[in-house]
């Protein structure tokens, strides 16, 4: 008897994926940042993604737009001014009072009708807790891709976005495409891609862009802003020098050592995820692929084992120096000094022996 004909296999993974953009999504171009800026300070987050932006419109062949949503007056001026010494090619600018404070409904609004106007290719914002909220609720008005906490953005052979993240846990790395929507939109992490140089350069072509929208469309009101005080001022992702401990240090006790050693360095002090599930230490000191990106000049790792999940948030770093008292430790494969000993042991002798010879003003300049 005649076996029936087998259907021919579909060709696994993006091969088997349709490939054909909407002819209405051919008219997207150019790469945008969105510039995001709270109570007059910018984040950092958005001049590292210019960087990044600035290379895939190289290679697009297409303009660099910052988007600069705020309010009306000096800071978003100055946010404008500043996006061009980054590399823009032209800024969209929604100045409105109404956005003063973030608000996901106002914001979301003037991204979108931003994008719907003058269509982008590439929308890229920062994974912040704003850059977050923002990101979801734009995707999902535009309905098309968002890929979250990117750790590499390049161009494929077709022109499209392929943005890479950790998957499994941390342990795989996955590229993901918006292959029939437009905008292709991502979000990276403050510290995983690098500072770009900041040139000096006039402004340059900005697009104003009305808002459409008063107060009193907005359902959420902001009656007072109360600064956390219980959120530690840590600068973690931006500091020059970190110290961290992990479990290797057994106690909470123990890891004041850390932050003894830290204080002698001017440094930041850090930590693996452990030692927070713990409650050793606060939440916003976990270093690693869950907590802070970090590209100190000096990372220093007591009782680390070095996980491939802490492993891509130190990765950025200029010289890890590592000790532990496993020589087989995974740490070993990416530190650049390997101090095989006892951290609890180390770590108060390292910090007395800075102590001694480090004067405050050196310390600044290391710093520096
Ligand atoms: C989804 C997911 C997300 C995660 N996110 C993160 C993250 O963001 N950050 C993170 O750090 N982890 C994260 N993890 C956890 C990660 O997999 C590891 O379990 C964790 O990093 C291990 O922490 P550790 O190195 O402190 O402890 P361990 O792996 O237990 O290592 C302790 C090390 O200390 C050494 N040691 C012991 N005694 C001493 C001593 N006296 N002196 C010196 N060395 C000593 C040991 O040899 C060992 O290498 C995540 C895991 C998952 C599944």
């Amino acid at each position: 008897m005649s076996q029936p004909a087998k259907p021919a296999p579909q060709p696994a993974g993006r091969a088997s994926a349709k490939k054909e953009l909407p002819e209405h999504f051919k008219a997207y171009k150019h790469v945008w940042v969105f510039i995001e800026q709270e109570r007059g300070h910018v984040h950092p987050v958005s001049w590292e993604l210019m960087g990044s932006g600035r290379r895939l419109a190289d290679k697009l062949g297409v303009q660099l737009a910052a988007v600069v949503i705020g309010p009306k007056g000096e800071a978003t001026q100055a946010a404008v001014a500043e996006s061009f010494c980054y590399g823009a090619d032209l800024a969209y600018v929604c100045a409105d009072d109404v956005l003063t404070d973030y608000r996901n409904e106002s914001y979301t609004k003037a991204l979108t009708d931003l994008v719907n106007t003058y269509k982008p290719e590439i929308l890229l914002l920062g994974a912040t807790t704003l850059g977050r909220d923002l990101a979801g609720a734009v995707a999902t008005t535009l309905l098309t891709g968002l890929t979250a906490d990117c750790t590499e953005l390049e161009v494929d052979s077709d022109n499209s976005l392929a943005a890479t993240r950790p998957t499994f846990g941390g342990s795989l790395l996955c590229t993901i495409y918006t292959l029939n929507f437009r905008p292709q939109m991502a979000t990276v992490r403050p510290r995983v891609m690098s500072m770009p140089d900041r040139v000096e350069k006039p402004v340059g072509r900005v697009i104003e862009f009305p808002l459409g929208l008063v107060e009193a469309d907005i359902v959420t009101k902001i009656l007072a802003f109360v600064p956390d005080r219980d959120k530690a001022t840590s600068n973690l992702a931006y500091a020059d020098i970190v110290v961290a401990g992990g479990l290797g240090l057994n106690s909470p006790e123990n890891f004041q050592l850390v932050r003894q050693l830290a204080g002698v360095l001017g440094a930041e002090y850090g930590c693996s995820r452990p030692l927070v599930q713990k409650g050793w230490v606060s939440a916003d000191r976990q270093i690693g692929q869950t907590g802070k990106t970090i590209r100190p000049k000096l990372y220093i790792a007591a009782g680390i084992s070095g996980a491939i999940q802490h492993r891509v948030g130190v990765d950025g770093s200029d010289l890890i120096v590592a000790i532990n008292t496993d020589k087989n430790a995974p740490i070993f494969d990416f530190a650049h000094l390997a101090l095989v000993t006892d951290a609890i042991r180390l770590l108060p002798a390292l910090t007395e022996a800075f102590r001694k010879r480090l004067s405050a003003h050196t310390r600044d300049r290391i710093a520096s």
